[in-house]
């Protein structure tokens, strides 16, 4: 027996999440906050980590990291907090979740793969809606949409990836008072965008709000939450894998969380760095740079793979969102020297 005729089609159909191999490269292909922490802190970092048990199982829904967390993103009070092994982690729990028969998963178009993966994984419904040719959110659309389809769940990546767009506020809050169902407002950028939906929580019981702390400088140790009202997290919580937030990750996410203003501190090199490439970007002939509110910028190229070939042979790697996305490249903000490297690598590459 092969596995064709055995594993559901929807498997069959996907493509496993790609990754490319960085050895030796300038990564900037994955959002990452491209600064270590100050060798200090390392040791102080390395101490605490030591004297973690781990011959222990982690404890399943740790309070005081919840709390911490909750106190220093300002998650308004009465809200209930959820941890998942990255945000991904929560996105499949939503989908599992919510998957009832026929139940329908809908987002706006091109955005973050995972949500229509996990579609295809919990056997939702995916009903992707296109954003308008310069990906801006067509708001009417969308909530007419919403109106045929009732979907159980709603995604809205705000600031949307790959195109960096952050949408209207107003148009937003129309989908989350329209919405038949839960909508889950993805913050993986939120420091850079500046904006949050988070203060709106107890005013509309249907809202979700989904960050990570990959792209404020901690990929590496896989930790995401879901903020929102008790009700839903607490129906939430039994989907969840009992110890999926690890002893390592829960010591090394207090430590950091304590000492928060470093990373805040790097954000904000990162989006100083992000004005000066939007303007070195928009000088260059020969491209297209989309306005952006994350850590990177979406490009349109001539010819995506050639530029994506000439790039990785000068030693720049970047993402090559090409065909889903015609001639698009994306690009994260580095460091200063990283960021140099990329536009010369850019001239010889367009
Ligand atoms: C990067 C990204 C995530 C993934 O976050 P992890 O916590 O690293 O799993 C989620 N949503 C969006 C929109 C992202 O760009």
């Amino acid at each position: 027996m092969t596995p064709d005729k055995l594993v559901r089609p929807e498997v069959l159909a996907m493509s496993a999440y790609p990754v490319a191999d960085a050895a030796g490269m300038v990564k900037l292909d994955a959002m990452e906050n491209p600064y270590p922490l100050p060798a200090a802190l390392q040791r102080q970092l390395a101490e605490r980590l030591a004297s973690v048990a781990l011959n222990r199982y982690p404890e399943p829904n740790p309070r005081a990291l919840r709390e911490l967390i909750m106190r220093k993103m300002r998650v308004p009070a009465g809200m209930a907090l959820l941890l998942g092994n990255g945000s991904d982690d929560l996105i499949q729990i939503l989908t599992l979740a919510l998957a009832r028969p026929g139940a329908a998963l809908m987002y706006p178009s091109p955005t973050f793969v995972m949500y229509g993966m996990n579609a295809a994984i919990s056997r939702m419904r995916a009903v992707p809606v296109p954003l308008r040719e310069d990906f801006s959110f067509d708001a009417d659309a969308f909530v007419a949409r919403m109106r045929e389809e009732q979907p159980a769940l709603v995604f809205l990546a705000y600031p949307n990836n790959p195109t960096g767009v952050l949408y209207p506020e107003a148009d937003v809050l129309r989908v989350i008072e329209a919405a038949p169902g839960v909508v889950v407002l993805d913050e993986a950028y939120h420091v850079f965008a500046g904006r949050t939906f988070m203060d709106h929580l107890p005013r509309h019981r249907n809202l979700l709000v989904l960050r990570t702390v990959s792209k404020l400088g901690l990929a590496g140790i896989r930790l995401g939450y879901l903020a929102g009202a008790p009700e839903w997290i607490g129906e939430l919580n039994k989907v969840r894998q009992v110890y999926n937030v690890n002893v390592l990750t829960q010591a090394a996410a207090t430590f950091m969380l304590e000492h928060l203003e470093v990373l805040e501190a790097q954000a904000a090199e990162i989006r100083a760095e992000r004005a000066k490439l939007h303007g070195a970007l928009s000088a260059m002939q020969g491209l297209t740079v989309f306005p952006s509110a994350a850590n990177f910028f979406l490009l349109r190229v001539p010819d995506a793979a050639r530029s994506y070939q000439a790039l990785a042979r000068q030693g720049v790697l970047v993402r090559n969102l090409h065909p889903g996305l015609a001639n698009c490249l994306r690009v994260t903000v580095g460091t200063p020297d990283e960021n140099r490297i990329l536009l010369n690598a850019l001239k010889e590459a367009l």
